[in-house]
């Protein structure tokens, strides 16, 4: 494979893109991007806003794609024209560099296995327009009430014993306001899934911090809550909730020392700028999300969305590559709709920095392929499941010691750079 420098030296990107300023050191401490500021508002400290810009420097002449490409960590400082100059690449460069920068900050070869079973289905207040459980619509979904401890555990084994490696559970509620005795039920299924030997997910609507917290406790390794789309394009989707709500849910997780995992929908009848908005909100979070899932909508008869046509395939791929190069380290996830690519599109997929996906008999409420399957896809490309908590965040590239290395060349010993953020 060519190097890094002479990937650089190849790439038409980086004698096209436009020259911006570099980010000023002094801005490093106190700095609050936009996404940064509307968490402001819900209260997150700025000592939390753990993503510094590693190459922050004066380098003036160099592209976006070719800072982003030399940094050694995640930064949230992106502005809306550094994202929308990398996802217009041209698409063959675009998922090479991602391949780069995946291949830099994670292990190329392992895919997170990952199951989700719905705990409540159906029912829902909210009016999300692409949701078959949502009570708005007439789906023809019948509403169910909470399952059993039991029947979640059978899920969870069959799964692990199937390879999957984190289990996740959904429930159709806008929030958890009320819902004591249901909180307490599923601490207890989060506490027996985790004693599995599994990592643990839930998706439940909107949490406070106490109730965050107390999921956490519990044992919870990561609270899913989806942005869905851009700030912009978001009202058009869902008026029952707005996107600041969705941004304090995400805070509250964060703050309970939770892993997110945030991610969107594609095929809504957004426009490009839409996956630009939604990776920019993503990236300029206080910390990245830990996990990203990427989501195309599967059309459901009966919601508003219903009769949308599919997404074209390369702009999921220009999507997924993009959020790896400005999301380096995080788990780019697919999920909904996968079942619809085919073995070659998935591998392009994984090719630019997909590294998980939802395994098992369901979806929420769409179909999801089989652990036979997708153990057959992943061997004949060459990969394998990630193990429990084995995500490998090293970058292999660079040891501890070289990053010091590398602060110290760009920036002097006397000045104490922090410990690059983890995510
Ligand atoms: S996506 Fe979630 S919140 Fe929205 S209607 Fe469906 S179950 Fe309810």
């Amino acid at each position: 494979m060519a190097s890094l420098s002479s990937a650089l030296r190849l790439s038409r990107f980086g004698s096209l893109a436009s020259r911006r300023p570099a980010f000023s050191l002094t801005a490093k401490a106190g700095f609050k991007t936009d996404a940064s500021q509307q968490l402001a508002a819900v209260a997150v400290p700025e000592d939390h806003q753990s993503h510094v810009d590693p190459l922050a420097f004066d380098k003036q002449d160099e592209s976006v794609l070719e800072r982003a490409l030399k940094a050694s960590g995640p930064r949230n400082t992106w502005t809306r024209e550094e994202i929308q100059q990398i996802y217009e690449t041209p698409l063959m460069d675009l998922v090479y560099h991602a391949s780069t920068v995946h291949r830099k900050f994670n292990d190329p070869s392992k895919v997170q296995l990952c199951t989700l079973l719905s705990i409540k289905t159906g029912g829902c207040t909210e009016d999300c327009s692409y949701c078959a459980q949502s009570s708005r619509h007439k789906t023809g979904l019948k509403a169910s009430k909470l399952v059993t401890l039991g029947s979640v555990l059978r899920a969870a084994r069959e799964a692990r014993d199937n390879g999957s490696t984190r289990f996740c559970m959904g429930a159709a509620w806008r929030d958890m306001h009320g819902r004591k005795s249901n909180l307490r039920d599923i601490k207890e299924m989060i506490k027996e899934v985790r004693g599995m030997g599994m990592e643990v997910c839930v998706t439940l609507g909107m949490v406070t911090d106490a109730q965050a917290r107390e999921l956490k406790d519990a044992g919870l390794t990561a609270y899913n809550h989806n942005v869905d789309t851009s700030r912009e394009f978001y009202p058009s989707v869902i008026t029952t909730r707005s996107y600041d709500e969705r941004l304090n849910t995400i805070s509250n997780v964060d703050q309970a020392g939770l892993s997110v995992c945030s991610g969107g929908i594609l095929g809504l009848g957004e426009q490009k700028e839409d996956h630009i908005g939604l990776i920019y909100t993503l990236s300029t979070l206080p910390s990245h999300p830990e996990s990203v899932p990427i989501n195309t909508l599967v059309p459901i008869p009966g919601t508003p969305l219903g009769d949308n046509k599919p997404i074209e395939f390369k702009s999921v791929l220009r999507t997924i590559a993009t959020a790896r190069i400005v999301m380096p380290k995080s788990v780019i996830r697919l999920a909904a709709g996968r079942i619809t690519l085919d073995d070659e599109k998935q591998g392009l997929c994984f090719m630019a920095g997909a590294n998980a996906i939802f395994t098992g008999e369901k979806m929420l409420t769409t179909d999801c392929t089989g652990w036979d399957e997708d153990k057959r896809l992943l061997d004949s490309w060459g990969l394998s499941p990630l193990k429990s908590f084995e995500k490998d965040n090293a970058n292999p590239e660079m040891t501890e010691d070289a990053e010091e290395k590398q602060q110290s060349a760009l920036f002097g010993t006397e000045r104490k750079f922090e410990s690059i953020p983890k995510v």
